[in-house]
């Protein structure tokens, strides 16, 4: 793998530790099913991912990290109105963040005029950066939690970043926020679960949602911060009765029977561990021991080093 053992343990706490290591585990058709199962048109295709138009006016960047390449790691995307372009996460890397806005300039003819981030790990915020240039300075937003986190947590500092942050302007953390981008309109919804703190945003027409990390979609999501019994609250909250497009953190662009599957996958982990908790079992003997059931399909492929962690989070809560 190309993240060596000292990069991992810097970043121990984002998403790209995790995909790195369960990229050297995972099987090479699996890998490539992942990058080549778009449901969009794909406008723009690169080692680190795909830009697909997933509805008028809203494309999805769908990373491909399991292939090593590192410039975004984790998904994100643009939302376009008549008179604003928002773009969506900072990626892993500000060469990953100035691609987005250059591909928004294209397709819209705009620089990103507001960057929202959906929660603090690494590969959604760190190259933050990126969307600053001398002449442009879209709106950096994000919760105020989020902002502590990426300062606090995300390692090494970086100077740039900070400033980027600077003056961020602050999702409120209870209320949702409706960002005009002219004759469209985008709910920022304050979320939790995945981490203390993790924003949704939402489109009603046509129905789509970017999910962050509350959503992967075929892989074991990173429960390193997670707060399994919010998390589950907020998956539920974002699954629509009518047709939607869920964009997740993690993974291809998915509809109701991804999601679905992701929502069964959860409550397998959860069912195990609570029952593990109840009979006495250890989070490392429960989780080592668990597998998921066949009819779950392709999460079965998932290495069993990840489950561990997984039950340690659900047993932090119910002890
Ligand atoms: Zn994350």
């Amino acid at each position: 793998m190309r993240i060596d053992r000292r990069e991992f343990l810097a970043q121990s706490g984002s998403c790209a530790a995790h995909l790195a290591l369960a990229a050297g585990m995972m099987p090479a058709a699996l890998r490539n099913a992942w990058a080549q199962t778009p449901t969009g048109v794909v406008v723009a295709r690169e080692p680190f991912g795909n830009l697909e138009k997933v509805a008028d006016g809203v494309w999805a960047l769908i990373s491909t990290p399991l292939t090593g390449e590192r410039t975004t790691v984790s998904n994100g995307g643009i939302i376009a109105g008549r008179t604003g372009v928002l773009a969506i996460e900072g990626f892993q890397m500000p060469k990953g963040a100035e691609w987005l806005a250059t591909k928004a300039r294209e397709l819209t003819g705009k620089w990103p005029t507001h960057v929202a981030l959906t929660h603090y790990h690494a590969d959604h915020a760190n190259g933050v950066a990126g969307y600053l240039t001398e002449a442009d300075h879209p709106k950096v937003q994000s919760t105020s939690r989020t902002k502590e986190l990426v300062l606090e947590k995300n390692q090494p500092a970086d100077a740039s970043r900070a400033a980027a942050l600077k003056d961020a302007i602050i999702f409120s953390a209870t209320e949702p926020t409706s960002l005009d981008l002219g004759g469209r309109k985008v709910r920022v919804i304050p979320r939790s679960g995945h981490t203390d703190s993790d924003v949704s945003l939402e489109l009603d027409d046509p129905s789509l949602v970017f999910c962050g990390d509350l959503f992967w979609n075929g892989m074991f999501p990173n429960f390193v911060d997670a707060i399994p019994t919010k998390l589950k609250t907020s998956v539920r909250a974002l699954r629509r009765a009518k047709e939607t497009i869920y964009v997740p953190g993690h993974g291809a662009v998915g509809r109701a029977p991804e999601y679905d599957r992701y929502v069964a996958m959860l409550g397998e982990v959860e069912q195990a561990a609570r029952k593990a908790h109840a009979a006495g079992t250890s989070a490392a003997d429960a989780g080592n021991a668990f597998t998921l059931p066949p009819s779950l399909g392709e999460w079965a492929l998932f290495s069993k080093a990840f489950f561990p962690r997984a039950f340690e989070a659900w047993f932090r809560e119910l002890k």
